[in-house]
């Protein structure tokens, strides 16, 4: 006897994070049942409740920017498709650079992202002051701007996609903890969980930044990194600013919610791994008011209602691992999404559910599939802008 309605399932989707539920979304409405997710936790434990919500365009790669731009509309979308509103709002990203080198990369950028056809913009150290009120004098020397990106509520997106998934027959289990995939013949053929075991010849990789766990758990050795980042929320405030800002030299990152408060981060060093939990620190608290004081120096007054963390899950390149394992028939990868999982998942969990049913996607194998990080390192690209 299991916890699950079937013992066995063409599907078992491990995460039900924003990018294991839109690939469970895309295979039901494929008619590709019965799919099973399975999450240890509650939805949203993972990565997807814990993000600041932002969705951008500007990167230094095409595939990146092309993945990121479908994203964009499946999110204006999105209400309509999923009856949840995650109140996208479309102000803007802007990047600073603080330096003439850092203006520099992102005018690479800008150059890359423009001849994509979006209408991104460079800005000059005035332009930047007319987008931030209350900058501190000579805080930048200049930056980018993009208004079609934006910043999202990730729970109602979360939920939204939940809802619809079930509704097309979806199952999701949660409070069951995938401890192995069983192999025969070469291929998969079950996985265990602490619910019981279920049959299934594909297995998906979903698991945030418990990937590279549950990947090793199957027997195959993966570069991924989980990494804890923290991020707060202040008390609200008057409005005052629209796009996300993002600086290039140390990653502080902060928007302004729709009911004021400022959400925001700054990568401070922890160990990898998950070992640690996701607890927040005060060096964390120490550098995010130093830099946002130094920065918009009116805001040294504003108090923090809460500090959390969250694991990103890096890969070495940047880029997502999306496809099935060539060692391991059936095990198929969706993660790997660093700390742009919730901006990529809607293109991702698309192209996902087309993997787990033998087609054809427009992702270059060189950037995207698992197969990259074995025998000698083909592809020279990476994407590096790993902000924000
Ligand atoms: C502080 C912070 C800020 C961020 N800001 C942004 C941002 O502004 N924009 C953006 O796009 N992204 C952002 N991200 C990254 C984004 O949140 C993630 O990339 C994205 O949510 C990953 O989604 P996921 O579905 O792959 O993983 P998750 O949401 O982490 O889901 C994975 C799920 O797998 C479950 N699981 C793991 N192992 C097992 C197992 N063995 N058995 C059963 N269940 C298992 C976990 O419980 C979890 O619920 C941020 C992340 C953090 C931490």
């Amino acid at each position: 006897m299991t916890a699950f309605a079937r013992s066995e399932y063409r599907t078992v989707v491990v995460g039900a994070g924003i990018v294991g539920l839109f690939t469970a979304y895309h295979l039901a409405r494929a008619g590709a049942g019965p799919v099973l997710v399975v999450d240890r936790g509650y939805l949203s434990q993972g990565g997807s409740g814990r993000n600041g919500g932002g969705v951008r365009q500007q990167w230094e790669t095409r595939a990146t920017i092309r993945l990121a731009r479908e994203s964009v509309a499946a999110y204006r979308s999105f209400g309509r498709e999923f009856g949840y509103n995650p109140w996208f709002r479309q102000g803007g990203y802007l990047f600073l650079a603080d330096s003439e080198a850092d203006l520099a990369r992102l005018r690479a950028v800008h150059d890359v992202v423009a001849s994509e056809g979006l209408a991104s913009r460079v800005l000059d150290a005035d332009g930047v002051a007319r987008l931030v009120d209350g900058l501190a004098p000579h805080a930048v020397v200049g930056g980018t701007f993009l208004a079609s990106d934006g910043v999202l509520y990730p729970f109602p997106a979360v939920w939204g996609v939940y809802e619809a998934a079930r509704r097309l027959g979806v199952e999701v289990a949660l409070g069951a903890d995938v401890g192995g995939v069983t192999v025969r013949d070469g291929r998969v053929a079950g996985v265990t969980t602490t619910a019981g075991a279920v049959a299934t010849p594909t297995v998906v990789n979903a698991a945030g930044g418990w990937s590279g766990a549950l990947s090793r758990a199957a027997g195959l050795a993966v570069p991924n990194v989980a990494t804890r980042h923290e991020i707060l929320v202040t008390e609200p405030m008057k409005p005052f600013l629209d796009p996300m800002v993002v600086r290039v030299s140390d990653g502080l990152y902060f928007s302004q919610s729709m009911r004021g408060e400022l959400v925001g981060g700054l990568t401070v060093p922890h160990p990898p791994g998950t070992a640690a939990g996701t607890p927040s620190s005060t060096a964390f608290l120490v550098a995010m008011a130093r830099a946002l004081a130094g920065l918009v120096p009116r805001l040294s007054a504003v108090s923090v209602l809460r500090a959390w963390s969250g694991f990103f899950d890096d890969t070495p390149d940047g880029f997502p691992v999306v496809g099935e394992d060539p060692r391991l028939p059936g095990f198929v990868h969706a993660n790997g999404f660093g700390g742009h999982g919730f901006m990529l998942a809607p293109a991702a969990g698309r192209r996902v559910a087309r993997c787990v049913l033998g087609e054809a996607t427009d992702l270059d194998p060189l950037l995207f599939s698992p197969g990259r990080f074995l025998g000698p390192a083909r592809a020279t690209t990476a994407e590096r802008l790993q902000l924000g």
